[in-house]
């Protein structure tokens, strides 16, 4: 399937997500100083955010940190969540006992989130939050606590920064919205 004929037009740009990224770094420091931290990416789209957090925490002072990955899939090619994502990867490292971070690129309908909580709990984490760069309010299904959040954003379809749209737009370092022609 080829992608329609679109253009892209900005959202959020690279300087502004490098500044939120530091300001939710060092509430995070500040919050979890003395604590062994696993940050839980979920791939792919939360991989980039990840990465950039991991580095400004540990600039925040965090260095205790691991970083581990889980895959959930709900979009397949398109631009609507298909509903009943599935976790296609679960976390490498043992979680009982250390303070997780899942960090997640964007929450929409909140089902992805809420499968990863689910199976998050039940290894007995010390604690389970939440870090979302984005956030789409208007189109939530289920309820979703975000702990620490960089942007909410009205519903329209972004791309960059790690998002993509049928693996097109992962490495542009800006956010962008998709915009039919
Ligand atoms: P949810 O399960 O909350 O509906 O969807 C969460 C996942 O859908 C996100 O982690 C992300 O992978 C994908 N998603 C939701 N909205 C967008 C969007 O505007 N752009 C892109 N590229 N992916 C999105
Ligand atoms: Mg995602």
């Amino acid at each position: 399937m080829g992608i329609p004929k679109h253009h892209t037009e900005p959202v959020i740009g690279e300087e502004e997500i490098r500044g939120r990224v530091r300001e939710l770094a060092s509430q995070i420091a500040k919050d979890y100083k003395g604590k062994k931290v696993t940050l839980v990416a979920v791939l792919s789209g939360g991989a980039v955010f990840a990465a950039d957090m991991g580095r400004a925490l540990w600039e925040a002072g965090l260095r205790e940190v691991e970083v581990d990955y889980m895959a959930v899939e709900s979009y397949g090619a398109g631009t609507e969540s298909a509903g009943e994502p599935k976790i296609t990867k679960d976390t490498k490292a043992p979680i009982a006992g250390r303070h997780v971070i899942v960090v997640e690129d964007i929450v929409d309908t909140g089902y992805s989130m809420q499968q990863l909580l689910s199976l998050l709990k039940s290894k007995e984490a010390a604690s389970v939050a939440v870090l979302a760069l984005l956030s789409k309010p208007s189109r939530r299904k289920v309820e979703v606590a975000i702990d620490y959040l960089g942007f909410e954003i009205p519903d329209v379809f972004v791309v960059g920064y790690g998002m993509d749209w049928g693996e097109r737009y992962r490495t542009m370092p800006e956010i962008v919205k998709v915009v039919m022609d």
